[in-house]
């Protein structure tokens, strides 16, 4: 079910229970400001999720309220991420569902990282 972009933080949702390593993630990087792990579904032959360590729900909370130094924290990881996976080289996608209309499931920021082949148009032309 998606999930609306703002609102109080939910301290059950799955990627919080994966940030205390209360369920199981195949983590691919972790510093002091986010972790990131293998989409359980991917989409594409590399689909990595860039979480914040944070309680931010979405880019909605996070752009608006998070301190500067977070903010910047998170940003670096999700590049450091690409660069430790070998994606600057041939090329990356990033995306950061939003709320309702984007069909956003997981009320804890993530952003996709897709990669691994060419992905072509982000839309159908
Ligand atoms: P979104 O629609 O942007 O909220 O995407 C949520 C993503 O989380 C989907 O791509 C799911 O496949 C992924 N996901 C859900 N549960 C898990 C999990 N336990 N471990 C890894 N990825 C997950």
């Amino acid at each position: 079910m998606p999930v609306a972009a703002l609102g109080p933080y939910d301290d059950s949702n799955i990627f919080a229970r994966i940030l205390r390593d209360e369920i199981p993630s195949r983590r691919v990087y972790e510093d002091d400001f986010a972790i990131a792990f293998h989409d359980i579904n991917p989409q594409a032959p590399l689909h990595v999720l860039v979480i914040p360590r944070g309680p931010w729900r979405s880019w909605a909370d996070f752009s608006s309220a998070a301190p500067d130094a977070e903010i910047v924290g998170f940003i670096r990881a999700v590049g450091a991420v690409a660069r430790q996976l070998g994606l600057e080289e041939p090329g990356y996608r990033l995306l950061a569902n939003a709320g309702l209309d984007a069909h956003q499931e997981v009320p804890h920021l993530h952003v996709h990282l897709f990669g691994g082949r060419p992905l072509g148009p982000m839309l159908v032309r």
